[in-house]
């Protein structure tokens, strides 16, 4: 089982994928984290993506597919998996329904968090990561309106995408994305009845 979380930087994709993931213990992949984490740690795909990701430009599809392909493949994302941040091009759509293909399985849900532009400056100026001053934002959303809202069309065509409002407090736009999530895919359980069904 694959679901996306979808939507411009800043809307809180990050936040609720993390919150998505505790609640129901499903492994959640986020490309950007994984970025950093090769910058910060200076590796060799570190070197190769930072004079993108600190410009708010996209990373080349095919370096950004290849970090994905390679992780789905190992647990725990082989099994049940929150994408956040990936795909952002059609490009990658298209390449990550071939790798789930070889995997038999598919992109089961995209959730479209929707947040309005000004709130976004707001809440990522708030953030204060090192991608966050205002120029690079903006270059951030402008990227977005281009290469990555096209993306939500192809999963709309699908039938796939489900749209919930983001502005609210992280609390309330997680019970919307759960109930999105119950409505959609049905009772997942949560992590914490799962493991007391273990004991
Ligand atoms: P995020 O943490 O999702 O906001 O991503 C931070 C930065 O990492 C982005 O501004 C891009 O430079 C890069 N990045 C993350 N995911 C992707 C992706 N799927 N394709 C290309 N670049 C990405």
């Amino acid at each position: 089982m694959v679901i996306v979380l979808f939507g411009a930087p800043g809307v809180g994709k990050g936040t609720q994928a993390q919150l998505l993931s505790q609640r129901y213990g499903i492994a959640h992949l986020s490309t950007g984290e994984a970025f950093r984490q090769a910058i910060q740690q200076g590796t060799p795909l570190g070197k190769q993506v930072q004079e993108y990701v600190h410009n708010g430009l996209l990373v080349p599809d095919e370096l950004a597919t290849a970090v994905v392909a390679e992780l789905l493949a190992q647990s725990p994302y082989r099994e049940r998996c929150i994408l956040d941040g990936f795909p952002r091009t059609l490009q990658q759509a298209h390449a990550l329904d071939e790798l789930l293909a070889q995997q038999g399985r598919s992109v089961e849900l995209v959730i479209n968090i929707c947040v309005a532009e000004e709130e976004i400056v707001r809440r990522l100026l708030a953030r204060g990561r090192p991608d966050d001053t205002e120029a690079i934002i903006r270059q951030r959303l402008a990227v977005y309106a281009e290469q990555t809202h096209p993306v939500l069309e192809y999963y709309r065509q699908q039938g796939k995408l489900h749209e919930v409002d983001g502005n609210a407090d992280i609390e309330t736009v997680h019970q919307r994305i759960v109930a999105v999530v119950f409505n959609t895919i049905g009772p997942l359980g949560d992590a914490a009845s799962l493991h007391r069904a273990s004991e």
